[in-house]
């Protein structure tokens, strides 16, 4: 709809004063649209478009009294540029009808627009870039001279369609940098997650999903989403102070729960970004966790027994020493030590395997009586030592002589027959004080020995004295 009509420019004076005029506003405009809209206005141009070749894409913006689609101006370039096979040209323009040359006889612009300009607008390597076009309701005698003046007009905003170009290509790349981070975000193997200060999940990827179980939208809905993985309100506050506070930039060992309440192992580290927010990244080592454990466990068991190995149970006998010399009154303890009698006969009477099942057995009846806090570890083939916490002489004599009552009431089952098993032991109570490891075995050693020597079958404790 006009609201008033335009004062077109139809003489060579008018044009050059509308040029004069034109030239200071258009420094200061900032959008293409804002451009076309102020040159129509001081030309008295109804349409005014251009068409831009950005990488083989064709950008077109349009303003105007008259409507015209991206198609309609790529159309109506295909046709021209047809007639025009001169590559040379700069400037064309029609006198009349170029509304038929523009559109389908329904549109409105069709009988409307009669008299119209197109420029190249050309590069520095003489490329052309792209057109730009103006057109008018009226037959003008001024063409020529307006064809000048697009000429210095298409001059003009040549750089600013440049820079235009240049800015949409940055826009371009940081859209596929954003894109590409959003990617790497969503789909990386590592945990991602970043909370707002106000404890507002703003961040959460797919791994953290896969690895919590719980999703965006259900953290979002709870009043305190790190309460969801840390239960323990002393830990959540450990947690809050280390994001909000310092952020690390190691990684540290925590131990949220699953939404299934699985515990699990994160490493952790905290980086503030430029914005003050705070970005986590982790990493889930819950089955490396588990298998170093599993891996330091086998390391210290003994295979067939499931006790304590030999180097295990030295290295507890060590540590009980040391705590009982510091004085503790609770570290006194008694070593056992143990070895089944004839065992060589068992094996050669029974076979291996059943001499196998008869160190099982003797350490399943001794676990079952002993107290909890012992620690049971087999030193030798058939040799085994047992640290009785808090005991003296008398509690290790009552322990072994239960053990062998248990030996003879829930005697070995070998098919239909029972094998009794019997042992000897040598027993050293440690008083505060004693740090001699070696020591200590040789007195239970000696006490032991001085079992087998007595008729087997035996427990002797160790005299004070070596
Ligand atoms: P003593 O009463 O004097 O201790 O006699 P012993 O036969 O028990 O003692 P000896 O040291 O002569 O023999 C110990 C036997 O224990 C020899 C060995 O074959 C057996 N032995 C050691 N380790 C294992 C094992 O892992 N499995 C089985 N089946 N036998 C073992
Ligand atoms: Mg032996
Ligand atoms: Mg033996």
């Amino acid at each position: 709809m006009k609201e008033k009509k335009r004062e077109i420019v139809n003489d060579s004076m008018q044009a050059l004063h509308a040029l004069a005029k034109l030239m200071p506003q258009l420094n200061n405009l900032c959008s293409l649209a804002e451009m076309l809209e102020t040159i129509n206005g001081a030309l008295g141009s109804t349409l005014a478009w251009v068409s831009v070749d950005n990488d083989s894409i064709q950008r077109v913006e349009c303003a105007g009294e008259v409507t015209c689609h991206s198609f309609e101006v790529a159309d109506f370039l295909a046709g021209t540029l047809l007639q025009r096979h001169h590559r040379s040209w700069r400037v064309v323009y029609w006198k009349e009808n170029i509304g038929q040359a523009l559109f389908p006889p329904q549109h409105p612009g069709y009988s409307q627009l009669q008299s119209g300009v197109l420029c190249k607008l050309s590069t520095q390597d003489g490329h052309c870039s792209g057109y730009f076009f103006l057109a008018f309701d009226e037959k003008l005698s001024s063409l020529p001279i307006l064809k000048n003046i697009v000429v210095v007009l298409v001059e003009k905003l040549k750089d600013y369609f440049d820079e235009i170009i240049a800015r949409e290509k940055t826009a371009q790349e940081m859209q596929r940098v954003v894109t590409q981070y959003k990617t790497l975000f969503e789909r990386a193997p590592v945990l991602m997650n970043s909370f707002d200060r106000h404890n507002r999940c703003v961040l959460w990827n797919a791994e953290c999903e896969k690895v919590f179980g719980w999703s965006m939208a259900e953290i979002s809905a709870h009043a305190d989403p790190l309460a969801l993985f840390y239960p323990d309100p002393e830990e959540r506050r450990r947690v809050r102070e280390s994001v909000h506070i310092s952020p690390l930039k190691d990684m540290y060992e925590w131990h949220p729960v699953r939404k299934d309440g699985t515990p699990l192992t994160i490493l952790w580290s905290n980086i503030l970004l430029p914005d003050n927010s705070i970005l986590n990244i982790g990493l889930d080592i819950t089955e490396r966790k588990k298998a170093e454990q599993q891996l330091a466990v086998k390391a210290t068991t003994d295979d067939l027994t499931g006790c304590f190995n030999r180097s295990a149970i030295l290295q507890r006998l060590k540590l009980a020493l040391a705590a009982s010399s510091r004085q503790d009154a609770s570290s006194h303890f008694c070593v056992l030590m143990f070895d089944l009698d004839y065992f060589k006969q068992i094996n050669d009477e029974w076979g291996h395997q059943v001499g196998d099942a008869a160190l099982i057995h003797f350490c399943d009846r001794l676990r079952e009586l002993s107290p909890t806090g012992s620690a049971l570890g087999r030193v030798g083939g058939e040799e085994f030592l047992l640290l009785l916490a808090r005991a003296d002489g008398t509690a290790a004599t009552l322990l072994s002589a239960r053990l062998r009552a248990a030996l003879i009431t829930k005697p070995l089952l070998v098919g239909d027959k029972r094998l009794a098993l019997s042992f000897s032991a040598g027993v050293v109570e440690v008083c505060q004080g004693q740090r001699d490891t070696s020591g200590v075995l040789t007195r239970a050693d000696k006490a032991l020995y001085d079992a087998k020597r007595a008729g087997r079958g035996k427990t002797v404790v160790a005299s004070d004295y070596l």
